[in-house]
């Protein structure tokens, strides 16, 4: 069984929508990586950083997913990394309303001895420096690292974070951010010049609008799936992140063929992330309800037309 490393964020989130409210949740890139990977064959573990007020039972809400979590430090006298974010009636733009790094600010990731090899390396949305890091303390290169980052750390981190994208094989991000990191309005355009800062392979997320796959002038459409109702879009970057690194894991494939694959299955997971607050619905997923939207995702999208 492959070994997926995730480091990223594990969180408090509070989230406002136009359906509703909530205090305090469970959040965090790596929370959302690692949940949306737990549907796949693979022994994942987790690099991150909470503090004393982190409730016990959301590690254990982890450990029952049989995700590793004994690389998450827990700090006593710290205060975990705290976001709060707020959605208007385009659930596709949100206004970050709060980001307090608290026990992040001064994080130094320890990679767990039986962590040290992992196969695949899936570095969420945190600190560059902090990415960067973990890569150091991995003495075989994995065979896939894929990396995932946002405009938060393009507007604070700007050289640490170009000096681990060129060390990664894969960078996900969305739409926006691959504009602003290229300085480029085309997708295409931006893919080409996130190329040669390092990734082989670039995936851009466009929410609701699907996700494109680009390697080297060879490139890949997803759509996500047209839903009655969406509820809540936190989490659904990192959730397609999960679905797509857990897939590529649970294959020990990484060709573009199999990269598709990847694509489909982090969109047909990020559909359904967005149907409840928070990690609500990713909490109680069953496989019958992945298989069957996976067959909804072929009839969307296959068709015949004559060519002749
Ligand atoms: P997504 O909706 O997939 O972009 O990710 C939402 C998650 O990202 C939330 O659970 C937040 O805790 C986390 N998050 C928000 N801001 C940051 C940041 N600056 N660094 C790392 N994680 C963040």
């Amino acid at each position: 069984m492959s070994k997926l490393l995730i480091v990223g964020t594990v969180a408090f989130d509070a989230i406002e929508t136009p359906f509703g409210k909530t205090n305090k949740i469970l959040g965090g890139a790596a929370t959302y990586i690692s949940l949306a990977a737990s549907h796949f064959n693979v022994e994942s573990g987790i690099v991150s950083v909470v503090g004393g007020d982190f409730p016990k039972e959301f590690l254990q809400k982890l450990n029952q997913k049989n995700i590793d979590t004994s690389g998450i430090e827990i700090i006593e006298d710290g205060k975990t990394f705290f976001w709060s974010g707020k959605y208007h009636n385009d659930l596709n733009a949100r206004d970050t309303l709060t980001t307090e790094l608290n026990v992040l600010a001064d994080f130094e990731p320890k990679v767990p001895k039986h962590f040290q090899n992992p196969d695949f390396l899936m570095l969420g949305n945190l600190h560059p420096a902090v990415q960067m890091d973990v890569i150091q303390q991995i003495p075989q290169r994995p065979k896939l690292v894929a990396l995932d980052t946002m405009n938060f750390w393009m507007d604070n981190t700007w050289d640490e974070l170009m000096e681990v994208i060129a060390k990664v094989d894969v960078i996900t991000i969305n739409d926006e951010e691959a504009r602003q990191m290229s300085g480029e309005y085309s997708l295409v355009k931006a893919a080409q010049k996130i190329h040669k800062m390092g990734p082989q392979h670039v995936v851009i997320k466009k929410g609701e609008h699907g996700a494109l796959l680009f390697n080297n002038g060879d490139a890949f459409f997803a759509p996500a799936l047209p839903l009655e109702e969406v509820f809540d879009p936190t989490g659904a970057g990192d959730t397609f992140a999960g679905g797509f690194i857990g897939y590529l894991a649970s294959t020990h494939d990484v060709s573009f063929e199999n990269m598709k694959r990847a694509v489909i299955s982090g969109s047909n997971l990020a559909s359904f992330c967005v149907e409840k607050f928070g990690t609500e619905r990713m909490l109680d997923l069953t496989k019958e309800e992945i298989q069957n939207r996976l067959q909804e995702f072929k009839q969307l999208t296959q068709f015949d037309i004559d060519l002749s």
